[in-house]
């Protein structure tokens, strides 16, 4: 969420940067409420000092008809500040409202349009397979070898659950073993994370759990959600602390397993593994001074980078355009894995992203720093990223990594917990 005093002394900057992401939002009246807002609270505040005044006056009073109609006066002074502290907290409420509605602002570095004007920003250093042969797609793969079962996940949970079965399970703890030992060796701190979370913490996140096209599987008559990605559990973990700024920046890799209603996703591509309802996910989360911000953001690219290079796979980077970067993300790297079996000749599938939120999140989330020395607080910076989302790394490890006589290479840093070099 954007400061509310930044918004009303920003007006034409936030427009701009609403109509440059494509978010309809009524910036005018949020101006128009907060003067209404702040005239009821000085009513108010008004109101309740004449009602003291009169209090003050009763027990002088001389005689007892006068001292009933201050009691009255008073009565009524109060019952009138009371309507005035009524309508201020609706105001209040409504202006929240539409605060959160508004998006982050953008980096200037960020290209503007929608999902066709990312800026292709590098490659990594697999180049794309050439075949002899015609590679099969990861679900063509999987039935070969007997790694994933689509209709018993379809009979026990719906259309877009499975299990995996055999190597598949263990490609799935190999990655995330992978991911969790790099990462720890980069100072980051490993951390499971429960894989439900509170509504608010959500909306401190940026989504919606009860909104219209939500992603997030609830549970009624509770505050409960399944979470759609760690980045929830990992940046609500500090809500509501002030962090000492020689701690910062404060790095987490998060293991947690992933729910998403995938609404409004008919028709996008979503065969087998690459648009499920439930994946798992090792997820990074920092939270920084603004200082730190920008060079953690690199960071945490180089990280997926240096995965994604590891295990042989190829891949694009690519710099998120301002129609696509949601409402928390400043700015927004992905990384797209090449998926051979993808379409009609191979495709880029989006396998990682990784975002700086700026102070958007930790302002509703109530995470601050403090300096040693310095009065007052500041709102930490926080960014998140994949380091590897399973389902889709396995689409991308096993589609490039197929051999003519339908065996599949075992990426070298996998070995060691996948037990073998080759699957079949
Ligand atoms: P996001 O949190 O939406 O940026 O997604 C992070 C990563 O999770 C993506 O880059 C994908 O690798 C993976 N992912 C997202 N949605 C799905 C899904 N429905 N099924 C499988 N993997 C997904």
């Amino acid at each position: 969420m954007l400061d509310r005093k930044f918004i009303i002394q920003n007006l034409e900057l936030v427009r701009e940067n609403c109509s440059r992401r494509g978010v309809a939002c009524d910036i005018d009246r949020i101006a128009t409420m907060d003067t209404e807002r702040l005239e009821t609270l000085r009513l108010a505040e008004d109101l309740n000092r004449q009602a003291n005044d009169i209090s003050k006056q009763i027990p002088k009073a001389a005689d007892n008809a006068a001292r009933q109609a201050l009691i009255e006066q008073g009565r009524v002074l109060r019952e009138q500040k009371d309507q005035a502290q009524k309508r201020h907290d609706e105001l209040d409420a409504a202006i929240t409202d539409i605060q959160t509605e508004i998006p982050n602002m953008t980096h200037p570095d960020v290209p503007t349009g929608g999902e066709d004007d990312a800026k292709e920003l590098s490659f990594g250093k697999t180049p794309k397979p050439k075949f002899d042969f015609k590679p099969l797609d990861h679900v063509d793969l999987g039935e070969k070898h007997d790694l994933f079962d689509f209709e018993a996940g379809a009979r026990v949970s719906g259309a877009g659950f499975y299990f995996l079965k055999n190597e598949a399970v263990r490609l799935d703890l190999a990655l995330q073993q992978f991911a969790i030992s790099l990462l720890s060796d980069r100072g980051f701190t490993p951390v499971t994370t429960p894989d439900m979370a509170l509504t608010h913490i959500l909306q401190g996140i940026g989504f919606n759990p009860r909104g219209p096209e939500t992603q997030i599987y609830s549970v009624e008559g509770t505050e409960l959600n399944l979470v759609g990605t760690a980045e929830i559990t990992l940046g609500g973990m500090l809500a509501g602390q002030t962090i000492d700024a020689e701690k910062l920046p404060l790095k987490f890799c998060g293991l947690s397993h992933c729910f998403r209603t995938e609404a409004g996703a008919a028709g996008r591509a979503s065969k087998g593994l690459y648009r499920v309802h439930q994946f798992t996910k090792v997820e990074m989360f920092a939270f920084t001074t603004p200082e730190q911000s920008d060079a953690t953001h690199d960071m945490m690219r180089g990280l997926e980078c240096e995965i994604f290079d590891a295990l042989e796979v190829p891949y694009r980077v690519i710099d998120t355009a301002s129609g696509d970067l949601g409402g928390p993300a400043y700015r927004k790297f992905d990384l797209e894995a090449w998926m051979p079996g993808r379409g009609d000749a191979g495709e880029w599938g989006e396998v990682t992203s990784t975002s700086n939120c700026t102070d958007y999140q930790s302002r509703r989330l109530n995470v601050r720093y403090k300096q040693t020395g310095q009065k007052g607080t500041e709102f930490v910076h926080t960014l998140n990223g994949t380091a590897v989302a399973t389902g889709r790394a396995m689409i991308a490890i096993m589609e490039n990594h197929q051999r003519s006589d339908g065996t599949i290479n075992v990426p070298k840093v996998l070995q060691p917990w996948v037990g073998k070099e080759s699957i079949g």
